[in-house]
């Protein structure tokens, strides 16, 4: 996003000795911090005024193998960085990134804090994040603070992604600082709690390579494959296989992202995690009618990040990871690049492999055929015809799956008789595919979600948030989307799209 957006007014908040030490072990680990000192700044986080919790996710911190009993109480003053534990040792990573294409040579956590690491109960270390903590060496003209709506936003759709089954970093808590933050006019001032499986961002090899700094290259590398690929250390090749193993993680979550119609909005190399999670909730939004190009993003005016444009843009970013790799690949450059570009096809290849089985299963579908790539643009091409619903038109092809009578439902979401001859088509290849109608059902429904987290009610609940200290639609809302394939009759209108006055066109990175 561009920086000129941001007011630069750093908030001032009542003194608090930033030294402030709670006698509570988190049970952190630090191994990022004992990288060499070029990876990272030390960090005081930077107290705030009136700390209060607005939501602490009870699950997640028993996850990470702490008790929700224990930490709740202190959660406000934990989780807005006032008191620090006492086996926290804050860190500002270093990174860099292309933004929009453009390479910006150093961006870094200008205003997020990384407590430390907590190795949770699977044994799978996760480091703890504090977003919008104040300062830090990387924060530039930025004033290191969040407002609430962005940190809700993200604790609001990062639980709806989790529950919807798709890979992402996750949110434990949002506190209110009692402060204002000043973005295009005053809002309250919040700090979100981000758990994630790393930070580690392409753009974070980017900004050691583009520094010719070979050495902390190897480093990161090394870093990476023991924490997320310790298989690929064996390999011939490990910078190749770490390569690839990145790269499947990506056709992966891209193929999940458009399972359930996510557009991410700006998928920046600084915003893609080699973990294989999602990251970085701007002004990503679920798409209500379907149409390929669709962009919400305020600042995507090219359509770069666009819902179809997806894979490609993430193939894009992996060959900016797969340059900072080549001298690792091979020494020789040539090899390099060409055993790079392998690795780059087969990214392709997987996302295609993998979107085919994921919209076959959306359709009920448990063998593959010839031919199941038509159906499936086949319908996607009545569904953008029609500006039919996303997710209700798979939600209704589900319930038709089952009970033919429930055709005329899916119809009414399309204007033209071109979903007849399709759902011909669907009955027809469905005979040839050996489910039971319950096994049908059953596969359809774990795919297919209900409830998304629909823009217009997310614009609501964050508004009332914001605006008025209302919580009640926030959590109304974050309740529905936590069971997304579970029916609520007391939810139905959460399933609806908008209606023409409440649709949102566009959304914001509001940092
Ligand atoms: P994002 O657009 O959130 O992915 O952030 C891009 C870069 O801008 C990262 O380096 C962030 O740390 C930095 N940044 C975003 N908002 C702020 C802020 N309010 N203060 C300081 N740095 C920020
Ligand atoms: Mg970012």
């Amino acid at each position: 996003m561009t920086r000129a957006t941001w007011k630069n007014r750093a908030c001032t908040g009542t003194f608090f000795p930033s030294s402030a030490f709670l006698s509570m072990h988190l049970g952190f680990e630090h191994t990022y911090a004992a990288l060499s000192p070029r990876f990272h700044a030390r960090v005081r986080q930077t107290p705030v005024k009136a700390p209060r919790l607005v939501i602490f996710n009870a699950p997640l911190a028993e996850s990470l193998g702490l008790l929700a009993a224990d930490v709740e109480p202190r959660a406000a003053d934990v989780f807005s960085g006032n008191v620090l534990p006492e086996d926290a040792q804050p860190i500002a990573m270093a990174y860099a990134g292309h933004q929009f294409g453009s390479f910006v040579p150093q961006l870094g956590d200008g205003r997020a804090i990384l407590l430390g690491e907590k190795r949770d109960r699977q044994g799978v270390l996760r480091d703890v994040q504090l977003k919008g903590a104040g300062r830090t060496p990387f924060s530039r003209n930025g004033d290191g603070r969040a407002a609430i709506g962005p940190m809700l936003r993200e604790y609001l759709i990062s639980g709806a992604m989790h529950a919807l089954g798709v890979p992402t970093t996750r949110s434990l808590a949002v506190v209110t600082t009692g402060e204002q933050v000043f973005r295009e006019q005053p809002l309250p001032g919040a700090v979100l709690t981000r758990v994630a499986a790393s930070h580690i961002r392409v753009g974070t090899f980017e900004y050691f390579a583009r520094r010719g700094d070979q050495d902390a290259v190897r480093e990161l590398l090394d870093y990476v494959i023991a924490r997320h690929d310790p298989q690929v250390r064996d390999a011939q090749n490990p910078a190749l296989a770490l390569l690839d193993a990145v790269a499947l993680r990506q056709a992966q979550l891209i193929a999940e992202w458009m399972r359930v119609g996510f557009i991410h909005g700006v998928m920046n190399t600084d915003n893609m995690a080699l973990s294989g999670e999602t990251i970085d909730y701007g002004p990503c939004a679920f798409m209500d009618h379907y149409h390929s190009n669709t962009v919400f993003s305020s600042i995507d005016r090219g359509g770069r990040y666009a819902y179809a444009n997806q894979p490609a843009i993430a193939q894009w970013n992996l060959a900016r990871l797969a340059e900072t790799l080549l001298p690792f690949i091979d020494t020789d450059a040539e090899r390099a690049v060409e055993r790079a570009t392998h690795a780059l096809e087969d990214f392709m290849t997987h996302f295609d492999a993998r979107f085919l089985a994921v919209m076959r299963s959306k359709l009920g579908l448990s063998s593959a055929h010839d031919g199941d790539a038509e159906l499936i643009g086949q319908l996607l091409a009545a569904m953008q015809e029609s500006a039919a619903d996303f997710t209700l038109t798979f939600r209704r092809l589900t319930l038709a799956a089952t009970r033919p009578d429930q055709e005329a439902a899916l119809r009414e979401l399309f204007g033209s008789s071109a979903i007849d001859q399709w759902l011909n088509a669907w009955r027809r290849r469905l005979e040839s595919d050996s489910q039971s109608t319950n096994e049908r059902a059953e596969l359809m429904r774990r795919v297919n979600p209900v409830f998304i987290p629909r823009n217009h009610r997310v614009e609501a609940a964050l508004n009332a948030a914001s605006a008025h200290e209302d919580f009640q639609p926030f959590r109304r809302l974050l309740s529905v989307v936590q069971r997304p394939y579970d029916e609520q009759p007391d939810a139905i209108d959460y399933e609806q799209p908008p209606q023409a006055a409440e649709r949102v066109l566009q959304t914001f990175c509001g940092t």
